[in-house]
């Protein structure tokens, strides 16, 4: 496989490679490898055969089952007509199959993009024709017990091809009955190849890939409103995970349980691969933890990532169970609160948070840091090359140490920028998502704090317009955009309003034509539009006019302090 700097790709004319320099040094200094993400998995299953690589309330696999079983799969796709490159759309829940289609679709050199599975029309429809899907994956129906909010996603898969100018073939996960023309049930792909042949005809593939092309399409939680595509490579993407094993110190003889949505960022670099760089084993469950908690202590689970959902997961009945195994528990999404550090460290686990993000920057409280460091700040860069600066919003002047500002970072596993989205990309610019010197301007406000030697970073709230629903991501503009296509809407502004549950939930303030509207006609008009479930406003406050600053913004701040204050009075927040 070549890891010539000169490789050029299909997606070049519309994605920002690293500068050829940096990329010679970090591929220099041993961070970036020279493999695929489907080859580390191969060279990982030489390495690891007899062990675990992935166990879930479906099954298990060894390494050496999970590499033999995603080649066939691979080399069965291959004939399906799917080239190496092509985009396939990934709409499936934490299930031992996804890894599988995970890994086969990567050793068949298809290029995953990275939806939710609660994505509809709106979503998955812009972002298959901004990538040329070829292929959508799906899983089939709510077999196994599952909620994918009532919907048949086969059947929604169907309808996304018609009229699609690329999308051609349509893989299921878990089919439990006939299936539509044009759609195969991926995991019978490749049964009738034998293991040696399915093995050369990946590696021929394989061979046809560059390290540092793209392998996956990660979607950002975003800062406009249509929603961005981040191109993820081989090489540095692997090295993400790789750095965040190194930093927790994972070993062969870790379980890594993971409850959040797998096919996201933060599921595939600490969930899928960061196991799988040291030999590890992924305990795969739900979000749901009366089902979670009993299968990650069964497993023997010694290290799992909690997102804000699962800040109550300590209190559970079976999480004693748990945490006689349990050596590392990382914390992410929301502050910390005293009373929880002190539950999960009472059980005998090393606490610790996780600030990651789509784009790429990591930031981890190292191992043999202080519980003040722990407690109160996300921690410090992964990598030795990540660079982290803080601005004063808007510019590019320096915050001085202890004052609060836009977190920024450059590295070896952080965008240079969106896919297909050059204004945003453009650095320097105004409002643009980069600095001139290609920092990513993340959003987030952050102070650096001065703990046990370390540049430590706690997050003091965020600037870009956005509402983190349980870890989704919900982009303010997007729904008001979408409100505003309502006859009777006529000005909308979506703000955060505070849930105990959940960290946040949408609130839309609306002013209407003089025509009343209700909860139930707004969302009635976001499912005509077939926008996701989870980003429907749950309240509506229809206002005679918005409150605006002095300059005549809208002012946001004061609408989530008016509902957070009616929450309050209605004891919707004790
Ligand atoms: P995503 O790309 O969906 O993983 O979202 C990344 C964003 O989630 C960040 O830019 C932050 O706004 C937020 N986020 C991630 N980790 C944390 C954390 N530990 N605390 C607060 N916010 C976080």
């Amino acid at each position: 496989m070549s890891t010539d700097q000169a490789h050029r790709s299909r997606w070049d004319a519309l994605r920002v490679r690293y500068p050829d320099d940096l990329v010679t040094t970090f591929r220099d200094a041993g961070l970036w490898g020279t493999r695929t993400l489907g080859e580390e998995l191969h060279a990982a299953a030489l390495r690891f055969a007899d062990r675990d690589a992935v166990v879930a309330a479906e099954g298990r696999l060894t390494y050496a089952e999970l590499d033999a079983r995603t080649d066939r799969i691979a080399a069965g796709l291959a004939g399906t007509g799917l080239e190496p490159g092509d985009p396939v759309i990934v709409q499936a829940t934490n299930r031992l199959e996804t890894v599988i289609a995970w890994y086969a679709m990567l050793k068949a050199g298809l290029v995953p993009v990275a939806t939710l599975a609660a994505h509809r029309g709106h979503e998955v429809g812009q972002i298959s024709r901004t990538v040329g899907a070829r292929a959508h994956l799906v899983e089939a129906g709510l077999s196994h017990g599952r909620s994918l909010g009532g919907i048949d996603l086969v059947a929604f898969a169907v309808e996304q091809a018609r009229d699609h100018p690329t999308l051609g073939r349509i893989l299921v996960l878990g089919a439990d009955g006939p299936l539509p023309d044009d759609a195969v049930d991926l995991l019978e792909l490749g049964t009738e190849i034998d293991p040696a042949d399915a093995r050369a005809r990946v590696e021929a593939i394989q061979s046809g890939l560059n390290p540092d092309d793209v392998a996956v399409f990660q979607l950002s939680g975003g800062t406009t409103g249509v929603p961005k595509l981040i191109p993820r490579a081989h090489a540095e993407y692997w090295y993400n995970a790789r750095a965040y094993a190194g930093t927790l110190g994972w070993t062969e003889h870790d379980r890594v349980g993971h409850l959040i949505p797998v096919i996201h960022n933060a599921g595939v670099v600490c969930g899928v691969h960061a196991p799988h760089t040291v030999g590890a084993c992924l305990v795969l469950t739900g979000h749901d933890l009366d089902t979670a908690l009993p299968l990650l202590a069964a497993e023997r689970t010694t290290s799992v990532l909690f997102g804000h959902v699962h800040y109550r997961a300590p209190d559970h009945p079976a999480y004693p169970e748990l945490a006689r195994s349990l050596r590392i528990v990382v914390l992410s999404g929301a502050k910390v609160s005293e009373d929880l550090f002190a539950t999960v460290t009472g059980h005998g686990a090393w606490v610790g948070q996780l600030f990651g993000m789509a784009e790429g920057l990591f930031l981890v409280t190292p191992l043999g840091t202080s519980p003040e460091l722990r407690r109160t700040t996300v921690g410090v860069p992964i990598s030795t090359h990540d660079e982290v600066v803080l601005l004063e919003p808007g510019t590019e002047e320096p915050v001085p140490d202890g004052g609060v500002g836009e977190l920024c970072a450059r590295g070896p596993y952080t965008l240079r920028g969106y896919y297909a989205a050059e204004e945003r990309n453009v650095p320097g610019a105004e409002g643009g998502a980069f600095t001139s010197t290609g920092f990513y301007r993340t959003g987030d406000l952050a102070a650096v704090r001065l703990l046990d030697g370390y540049r430590a970073i706690s997050i003091e709230g965020r600037i870009k317009d956005l509402i983190n629903r349980g870890g989704e991501k919900i982009n303010a503009e997007e729904v008001e955009l979408l409100l505003l296509r309502h006859p009777r809407i006529v000005e909308a502004a979506l703000v955060a309003m505070p849930d105990p549950r959940l960290g946040e939930r949408g609130c839309a303030f609306v002013v209407t034509d003089g025509t009343p509207i209700t909860l139930d006609d707004v969302r009635a008009h976001l499912r005509a539009l077939e926008v996701a479930t989870f980003k429907w406003p749950e309240r509506v406050e229809v206002v005679a006019e918005m409150v605006r600053t002095r300059i005549g913004k809208l002012d946001k701040k004061a609408m989530a302090a008016d509902i957070t204050e009616t929450l309050r009075a209605e004891g919707a927040l004790t």
